[in-house]
């Protein structure tokens, strides 16, 4: 097939050789890798070592100035922490592999290449012989299968994948103008928005952990430069929306504020979730610089913010209520946190939470009265982001508008209160 085709063929290589390299350019003030940022983040570690089923956690994070990248892997009877960084003269990754297998291993290095688009593999050359690690990308299941090789035969498989994971929250999507100074930086489907000022930037969200990334690239695209954020504010603290608020908070130096009920879920990775938690982090541990509540004010180079305490979907999650000006005119928009209740809260109160059925009830009575211009939501389906606006479309901030579809979307969020208030066992706890 190749001999026929051989002019082909080398043309796929060296388009193949191309790409590849341009995943990996190096440049002295950070190691930008489009295959490795896909490894950022929180992830279930399943496979087996040997003959031993492995289940456990696994975390990746950039450190160092984005030069090198961290692994953390902890199963039930192993540790490591891998440092992986780019020799940009040998074209070759380096990993440095320390575990708790002591100082031995730690003295030989792992090199690695990328074999293919969505694969690097390392080899280490051990003074017990040479072992091969594959790290291989799936890119339709957003998951990585880790194959382990010693000699010809297999010595392990991993497989990582991310707790509650959807593709759409990790789908590239446009930024772009929402009204005056207020922009859209998010996913296909979790919302982040950049309030831009004369003092500095607010974002408001941060998406799933290692989608700091998209959102840098989002606001740059925009002409605006990420290390002027200076306040980073969340609507709550599950991890699909404060997932990249460890990272962007050390990239910039931002003060970081969420509602006060959410505070420890922010500070121990999502662990104390009453929902989600239990498991270990779900994300990057951050402490709060400033708890919000309801009808405080953020202030920032002329904005000023009201926040909304809107309970229920969470203990501290709020709303936020601000003024933005274009050419023409002025709009009140709220970014609304829309009070969905997940299918494993019980009412009239669950563990951890006694109060969830009053705080839905509060919220949902209350979000009827806000008046505004304008609305969107945490979640891009929640106010039909993709039916309102079409990627490419010009400025139109009136298609946020929407009243009737607000209060539709309240509406519905009542029948399932009433639902849930009239299936539900009263609770034990
Ligand atoms: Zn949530």
């Amino acid at each position: 097939m190749c001999r026929q085709f051989q002019i082909l063929c080398i043309a796929a290589l060296l388009a193949l050789t191309t790409a590849t390299h341009a995943q990996t350019p190096c440049d002295s003030t950070r190691f930008n890798d489009t295959l490795l940022d896909k490894l950022v983040g929180y992830w279930d570690l399943r496979g087996k070592i040997g003959n031993r089923e492995v289940t456990n956690h696994f975390s990746a994070k950039w450190i160092l100035n984005h030069q090198i990248m961290e692994l953390h892997f902890k199963d039930t009877s192993y540790e490591a922490l891998v440092y992986l960084g780019y020799d940009c003269e040998k074209h070759r990754y380096v990993a440095h592999w320390l575990d708790i297998l002591g100082g031995k291993y730690s003295e030989t290095l792992g090199y690695g290449t990328r074999t293919s688009l969505s694969t690097i593999a390392f080899h280490f050359d051990y003074p017990d012989g040479p072992f091969f690690n594959q790290f291989i990308y799936d890119a339709q299941q957003h998951s990585w299968h880790l194959h382990m090789t010693s000699g010809n035969k297999t010595w392990g498989d991993e497989y990582l994948t991310q707790p509650y994971y959807q593709a759409v929250w990790f789908q590239d999507y446009e930024p772009f103008r929402i009204a005056g100074n207020l922009y859209y930086v998010g996913s296909y489907d979790l919302a982040c928005y950049l309030i831009t000022t004369p003092s500095g930037h607010i974002l408001i969200n941060t998406g799933i952990p290692g989608s700091e990334d998209m959102i840098r690239k989002h606001v740059e695209a925009l002409g605006f430069r990420f290390k002027d954020i200076k306040i980073v504010m969340i609507t709550h603290g599950h991890f699909d929306h404060v997932g990249g608020v460890a990272a962007i908070k050390e990239e910039t130096g931002a003060q970081v504020m969420i509602g006060e009920g959410d505070g420890n879920v922010l500070a121990d990775g999502g662990n104390s979730d009453v929902i989600m938690g239990g498991h270990g982090p779900l994300f990057e541990a951050v402490m709060a610089d400033r708890f919000l509540r309801d009808k405080d004010s953020v202030e920032l180079g002329g904005m000023k913010i009201l926040v909304l305490h809107h309970p229920g979907h969470t203990k501290g999650a709020c709303s936020y209520l601000f003024t933005v000006k274009d050419e023409r005119r002025s709009y009140r928009v709220l970014i609304a946190n829309m009070p969905t209740i997940l299918d494993a809260v019980t009412f009239p109160s669950m563990k951890g939470y006694p109060d969830v059925q009053n705080d839905f009830a509060y919220t949902l009575d209350t979000m009827r009265k806000i008046q505004f211009d304008l609305w969107m939501a945490s979640h891009a389906n929640q106010f039909d982001l993709q039916a309102k606006r079409k990627p490419g479309d010009a400025y139109h901030p009136e298609v946020f508008g929407d009243r009737a579809g607000y209060e539709a979307a309240l509406d519905d969020l009542r029948k399932a209160y009433l639902k849930k208030n009239t299936s539900s066992p009263p609770s034990s706890y």
